[in-house]
């Protein structure tokens, strides 16, 4: 079984002060050895999170950067600026990022790309709406958004990316996917990665998010083709120490 990941995504939540109290709080609580966690705060507290946890398994994380290199970008982030702020991962394509900043799928996979060119891991997420789910066009939404992001991705990066599966109707509106609807997708998603990578795409790990909570945990951590889980509002609060410490079945 592939380790799971538990990943947090902070978004435009929590200063650098609050950052550093509640990461200080739960550090040693989330410090664990059988899952790799990650934490994505705003980019100004990246440096002081990298600090807090530097003695702890947990790994650090942006929620986007940008698909340049560098130059007349105002407001943007590079993926070398965050490579030197010793943070290892990068959440691309984040389905408020689509919706709100006109996202493409192209753009996404630009992203992606400027990640693995610096060393960076990505989180790619993937997910359909409501609309979408209720049309019975779900799976296909979701195929061509997953296709679209790892266009060439090289076989020796798979191990460096992770996809999640956010349905957007699950997202931060309190209604999780059932541990079924979530597993069948991620088994999807992964069937789609062997049709293109065979036995190399078993490397990826596909996690869900969408409103997942310290009761949906462990269903949702426990089903065969779920490898973690990339949490919003949990991230939050401690209930993310006892997402993070979860049972997972041998
Ligand atoms: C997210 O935004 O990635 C997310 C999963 O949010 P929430 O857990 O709040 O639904």
């Amino acid at each position: 079984m592939k380790r799971k990941v538990i990943a947090g995504n902070y978004k435009m939540n929590k200063t650098v002060t609050e950052v550093e109290e509640f990461l200080n709080k739960i550090k040693d609580s989330i410090n664990v050895s059988d899952k790799d966690v990650i934490i994505c705060p705003n980019n100004l507290a990246v440096t002081t999170a990298v600090n807090i946890l530097k003695d702890t398994n947990v790994k650090v994380g942006v929620q986007n950067i940008s698909d340049k290199d560098n130059g007349a970008f105002t407001g943007e982030t590079s993926a070398k600026m965050v490579k030197d702020t010793k943070a290892e991962y990068v959440i691309c394509g984040h389905s408020e990022r689509r919706a709100q900043f006109g996202e493409t799928d192209e753009l996404v996979n630009s992203k992606v790309l400027k990640c693995l060119e610096n060393s960076l891991k990505p989180i790619i997420c993937v997910g359909e709406n409501l609309l979408q789910r209720e049309d019975n066009f779900h799976f296909v939404a979701v195929k061509h958004q997953v296709k679209n992001a790892i266009k060439n991705v090289k076989e020796e990066d798979l191990e460096n990316i992770i996809i999640a599966y956010e349905p957007i109707w699950a997202i931060g509106t309190g209604v999780t996917a059932t541990s079924m609807q979530a597993e069948e997708m991620c088994k999807y998603i992964k069937d789609k990665l062997e049709e293109i990578y065979g036995e190399n795409s078993k490397k990826i790990r596909v996690l869900y998010g969408g409103s997942v909570t310290e009761k949906s945990a462990y269903e949702l951590l426990n089903m065969p083709s779920i490898d973690g889980a990339l949490i919003g509002s949990a991230s939050l609060k401690e209930e993310f120490v006892n997402i993070v410490n979860t049972k997972v079945e041998d």
